[in-house]
């Protein structure tokens, strides 16, 4: 059975989610606090849901330690479940490397399908080996090669590897602070906010019209890819 870990400080959510997350069919493990959850071996874990505001700190700091102890390679996706829904906390949390944010009172429903999203996409991160795809376009990472509805599209080095991310994290929302750094992290190249802009909107023509619709622009956050048209 797939386990979830719920860092959560309010007894009557944890007692809520927990039974949530049985019916659907999974395990869940509950903490009260950063301590504890320092302490779990989160490899046991398919995912994990973090509340901000705990006791003994926010939980920044959980998705600060992944960070410096290098560990997102293994760690299992997170998704940040809390009551405070202003867009900067929104885009700390993306930048610091979560897989979503789900703000509280949040509808039962809905977190399981960004669960199960959350899942569905990293298993297919997993399997994805040499070839991508989004919609009619498909990126072959051994050859270098994208084709847009099977016309040969031709981008330069910083378009594809721009793209090869966005599809690597397709169906998810990365902000431009997560894009630039990525590019900073590969290349040790300088790309500043208005290249990104501009290599956005290069690779969108490029594209063709036909596949405008899978770059989608996230106002005030960033960019997200993703199959279906709007
Ligand atoms: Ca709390």
């Amino acid at each position: 059975m797939e386990r979830i870990l719920i860092i959560e400080d309010d007894s009557t959510i944890l007692y809520a989610l927990s039974e949530l997350l049985k019916e659907e069919g999974f395990g869940a493990a509950a903490v009260k606090s950063l301590q504890e959850a320092f302490r779990e071996d989160i490899r046991e874990y398919c995912l994990i849901l973090l509340d901000l505001g705990l006791p003994d700190g926010e939980g920044w700091a959980f998705l600060e330690r992944l960070h410096a102890e290098g560990k997102e390679e293994e760690a299992p996706p997170v998704i940040i479940l809390t009551a405070r829904e202003e867009e900067r906390d929104i885009i700390r949390g993306l930048d610091m490397g979560a897989d979503d944010y789900v703000t509280k009172p949040f509808k039962t429903g809905v977190l399981i399908s960004r669960i199960r999203a959350v899942l569905r996409r990293r298993g297919k991160a997993m399997r994805s080996t040499q070839a991508l795809t989004c919609g009619n376009i498909r990126l072959d990472k051994q050859k270098t090669i994208v084709t847009a509805g099977g016309r040969e599209i031709s981008l330069t080095a910083g378009e594809f590897r721009l793209l090869q991310y966005l599809m690597e994290n397709k169906e998810r929302t990365l902000t431009r602070n997560v894009l630039l750094a990525h590019f900073w992290d590969n290349d040790g190249e300088f790309v500043n906010d208005n290249t990104l802009t501009v290599m956005v909107k290069r690779l969108r023509e490029k594209l063709g019209s036909g596949s405008r619709q899978y770059i989608h622009t996230v106002r005030g956050i960033g960019y997200k890819m993703e199959d279906a048209d709007d």
